[in-house]
């Protein structure tokens, strides 16, 4: 038996990585599903599966591992089945940019919350640091200082220049990562400067095309040739938000989540209570005031569109 993992899915076969590098085409023997959620699809890329070769090279998948993650694109129709884009996502890259175009900070804490939620680690890549002038570098030292101290890795790179692209180099090394960013802020050049000839379909999607109902387009996982992986989404510029339900948002902001314990009520929204440590934080300057607005903002949104968790 061999073990190996999903690189790309058409719907009745798999690509699959082995241990050893052989890349080898795979069908799914009998029905197997993981009893997670109802999908549309049992098997998806980054998905770690058992498999029998046999002797024509053709591989037999036997059984999927357990995901430590996955991320999943909302069904439209009744049936309330969820297709899984991608699992066991190591870390989300998220490019931004201070000029050309401006990452605005509510995008960035929406892409956040989605990811806590979804359990995957982010870093904030910030690129075209090139075009950081005496005007612009305080901004920048103003997101870094918003993110850096409650736990987002952040890192400052040029495509232009080359300047930390070996950190960030280092960053994806012998990890699943997947690539997120508004269109413009240079994601395709920095992956086209790391590894020449990867062309992603991430930049590539407009999206005009996003909007339409079906995107038939698979997910698929690209080998580094330096070791590690990318996921490449179409249309993952941004996930959108998951199910969340509004009492369990601060559970996705860390550094309301920290200190949610010491507020008075057990079932604190952080909005209105007397006695709200989060509050008392963000008076005091300790809790940056766009992301306890951000918190606001989408714990209305959510109150709005408020949906039961799919299960
Ligand atoms: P994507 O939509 O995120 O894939 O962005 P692209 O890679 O297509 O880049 C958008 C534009 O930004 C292109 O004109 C790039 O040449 C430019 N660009 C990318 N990285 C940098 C950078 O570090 N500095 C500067 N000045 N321009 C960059
Ligand atoms: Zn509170």
């Amino acid at each position: 038996m061999e073990k190996g993992l999903v690189l790309k899915s058409t719907g009745s076969h798999y690509r699959v990585r082995l241990d050893d590098g052989r890349v080898v085409e795979c069908v799914p023997r009998g029905k197997l599903r993981l009893n997670e959620i109802k999908t549309t699809n049992p098997i998806t890329v980054g998905d770690w599966v058992s498999l029998e070769l046999n002797s024509n090279g053709v591989g037999l998948i036997t059984a999927i591992q357990e995901r430590k993650n996955y991320i999943i694109r909302k069904a439209t129709n009744l049936s309330r089945e969820a297709h899984i884009i991608a699992a066991n996502i190591d870390q989300a890259l998220l490019v931004v940019t201070i000029t050309q175009p401006e990452t605005q900070l509510a995008f960035i804490d929406r892409y956040l919350v989605t990811a806590e939620a979804y359990r995957i680690p982010t870093v904030i890549v910030f690129n075209k640091i090139d075009l950081v002038d005496s005007t612009i570098q305080p901004v920048l030292d103003s997101y870094i200082s918003i993110y850096e101290p409650i736990g987002y890795k952040c890192l400052k790179v040029s495509a232009k220049t080359g300047q930390n692209l070996d950190l960030l180099k280092q960053i994806l090394q012998g990890r699943v990562s997947l690539l997120s960013g508004n269109s413009g802020v240079g994601k395709s050049t920095l992956i086209n400067l790391i590894e020449p000839g990867l062309n992603l379909k991430t930049a590539e999607i407009s999206n005009a095309h996003l909007k339409g109902r079906h995107t038939t387009t698979f997910s698929e996982i690209f080998e580094l040739s330096f070791g590690g992986f990318i996921i490449d989404t179409p249309g993952i510029k941004s996930f959108g938000l998951v199910d969340i339900e509004k009492d369990e948002l601060y559970h996705f902001f860390p550094e309301i989540f920290k200190l949610s314990d010491k507020c008075k009520y057990y079932n604190c929204t952080h909005i209105h209570e007397p006695g709200c440590a989060v509050i008392e934080a963000v008076d005091k300057g300790e809790i940056a005031p766009s992301r306890y607005l951000s918190y606001l903002s989408i714990y209305d949104d959510e109150n709005e569109k408020y949906r039961p968790k799919l299960k």
